[in-house]
């Protein structure tokens, strides 16, 4: 339940500047709630892509801005292409990301961007997940060197992650799926 107090217009103005970025008009949104139905991800967010578009509606936007949905949000773009009437929800998503990140909110949660691109640089140099590496490629660019090392003696002992993983046969065809996702026109 959102109370009416906090939607005050001081969220507007920053709602104006959602729409001019993502050119999507947030108004337009008619809560049909496809694009959480379709999003894979939508039970890890405090708020699936159809509150977040309220909330936007609304004008509750220090709640979008701080929520957990941008930053699990992996751009998959399900939502938008499954919106009835084409509103790019990803974009959004990103585009409020962004102007969070902007203001340095979520400071604290930096950390899952971070580990959001250095798993997908992973899957696209390995044509799959390589665990050992990201572990290693996190604790360093996070700069917390010796985050979770005490349970590497276990893990290892328990086969639960490799430290060297045999190669998949056609790792050019990852990378070809990863540029065709880049170059894919947004909707
Ligand atoms: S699918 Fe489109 S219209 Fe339906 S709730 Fe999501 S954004 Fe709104
Ligand atoms: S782009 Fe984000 S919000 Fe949309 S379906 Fe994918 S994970 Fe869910």
């Amino acid at each position: 339940m959102i109370p009416l107090s906090e939607t005050l217009s001081q969220g507007r103005e920053l709602v104006v500047e959602i729409e001019r970025r993502s050119g999507q008009k947030v108004a337009d949104c008619y809560q049909c709630g496809t694009c959480s139905s379709t999003c894979a991800a939508a039970d890890a967010f405090d708020y699936p892509p159809h509150v977040f578009m309220r909330l936007l509606q609304l004008g509750v936007v220090d709640r979008a801005l701080t929520s957990t949905t941008g930053q699990l949000c992996y751009d998959c773009m399900t939502c938008s292409s499954r919106c009835p009437i084409s509103i790019d929800v990803a974009d959004v998503i990103e585009t409020t990301k962004n102007i969070a990140d902007e203001q340095g909110i979520r400071e604290s949660e930096r950390g899952l961007r971070l580990f959001r691109n250095l798993f997908l640089k992973n899957v696209r140099r390995h044509g799959r997940l390589h665990e050992a590496s990201l572990l290693a490629w996190f604790n360093l660019k996070s700069g917390k060197l010796t985050n979770d090392m005490s349970l590497v003696p276990l893990i290892l002992h328990r086969k639960k992650v490799r430290i060297i993983q045999p190669r998949i046969k056609n790792r050019a065809q990852v990378r070809r799926i990863f540029q065709r996702a880049k170059e894919r026109p947004k909707w």
